[in-house]
């Protein structure tokens, strides 16, 4: 039997999301928080694996939001609780080093660790944490997890909302996340948490580590952004991340460039490197760098259907040539080309995790509904779908 309807994840009312929260974190603690505060998980619309490659890419804010409270305590105590885990955990403050905490309260822990390290005096703390990203999908749970928490630290602690106090946020998380929890990323998805905008892709180089707002809104041209979970959950620690790290390295080492950003326009940079895995790392990073600016041209002419054979290009060069893809983010990109998406791919670092399809908008519940069936044909658990208009991000809500 096919599913009658695809279940839509549901981002939730902010402010009431936050007022419940409140409640929550007072009757585990006693008392009132002195923030709260959420982060938005995110997608990336194109530039794959290119952020450790000094590459850009163009991620989008998702409505959807990591909500943390927290508020002081008399002692040198961490105690964390989160709504999707088994809790509470306590940490004693003063003992927070790289290896100290293990499981996901090294994400938390990280925060507090990393602003610690750039001199900030953070006292004992209760944090409460509840989120409507999906986790482990590859929609970025673990920094909007991350960045809800350095926000809400950041009011409690009085320290004024500015760009430069978000910079230092996004690389404490950024910290948090590759010392404490050990999963090395690159900084895409703390700085679309931090500072991504309504109606707007943040096009974020990694070469100078500037940001650009572009307009994104494709519902000016009656398409849509959809987003589906495939529910096959990926892990960053588990080696194949960083061996596609350790593949560029080793290329942009046999190129003799520091990054294969600069290998970009050498007419001979494939033909150097007689590894053929290498070679096919290589070509993916390349293309995808041409296929960005491709991209950021078709927004800057607010041209969003031009998109369209980006995003395909993109997941098969991600599928064929950087081995990140899975049968079940293939199936979800070719039902959806098939339901007629403009073009659809893979988003995230892949192995598991979500895809995204551009679609004419009131295409989108078919398409959804057709990979649900797609799914069930093949006996595998539902996907999750989200609708994704470009949101907000990270923000003090109470
Ligand atoms: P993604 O960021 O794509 O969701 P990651 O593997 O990077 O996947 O991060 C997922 C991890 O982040 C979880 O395993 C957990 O440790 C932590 N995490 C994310 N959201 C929450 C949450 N709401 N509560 C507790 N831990 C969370
Ligand atoms: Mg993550």
């Amino acid at each position: 039997m096919s599913p009658a309807q695809a279940s839509f994840i549901q981002p939730g009312e902010p402010a009431d999301l936050a007022a419940e929260l409140a409640d929550r974190f007072a009757q585990l603690t006693g008392h009132r928080p002195a923030a709260v505060a959420a982060a938005p998980g995110r997608v990336n619309l194109i530039g794959e694996h290119l952020d450790y490659n000094g590459g850009r890419c163009l991620p989008i804010a998702l409505p959807h939001a990591t909500y943390a409270a927290l508020g002081r305590r008399p002692d040198r105590t961490l105690t964390l609780t989160s709504r999707q885990m088994t809790g509470p955990i306590e940490i004693p403050l003063d003992d927070l080093r790289p290896g100290s905490v293990q499981g996901w309260g090294a994400y938390v822990a990280g925060v507090v660790w990393a602003l610690g390290q750039e001199g900030w005096s953070v006292p004992g703390l209760d944090v409460v944490v509840d989120s409507r990203v999906p986790i482990g999908s590859g929609l970025s749970s673990s920094a909007a997890l991350e960045c809800a928490v350095a926000v809400a630290l950041a009011a409690a602690l009085d320290v004024p909302d500015s760009g430069e106090v978000r910079r230092r946020l996004a690389e404490s998380c950024v910290r948090a996340e590759a010392e404490m929890a050990g999963a090395p990323t690159g900084g895409m998805d703390q700085a679309v948490a931090l500072f991504g905008q309504a109606g707007h892709a943040l096009l974020l180089d990694f070469a100078d580590g500037s940001a650009r707002q572009l307009t994104w809104s494709p519902c000016d041209e009656d398409l849509a952004l959809l987003v589906v979970d495939t529910r096959v959950s990926h892990t960053l620690t588990d080696g194949g991340y960083a061996a596609r790290r350790t593949d560029c390295e080793s290329a942009a080492r046999v190129l003799g460039v520091a990054t294969l950003r600069e290998a970009r326009g050498r007419v001979d940079a494939l033909e150097q490197l007689s590894e053929p895995r290498l070679r096919r790392r290589t070509r993916h990073v390349l293309a995808e760098m041409d296929r960005v600016d491709a991209a950021v041209h078709a927004l800057e002419r607010a041209d969003h259907a031009a998109l369209g054979p980006l995003l395909d290009a993109s997941h098969d060069s991600l599928r064929d040539d950087f081995d990140v893809s899975c049968p079940e983010l293939d199936l979800v990109v070719e039902t959806c080309r098939r339901r007629g998406a403009l073009g659809a791919r893979m988003t995230g670092a892949g192995f598991g995790g979500s895809a995204i399809a551009l679609l004419p908008a009131d295409d989108l519940e078919d398409a959804a509904l057709a990979v649900g069936t797609a799914f069930e044909e093949q006996g595998w658990r539902q996907p999750g779908f989200l609708r994704s208009p470009a949101s907000g991000g990270a923000r003090r809500l109470r």
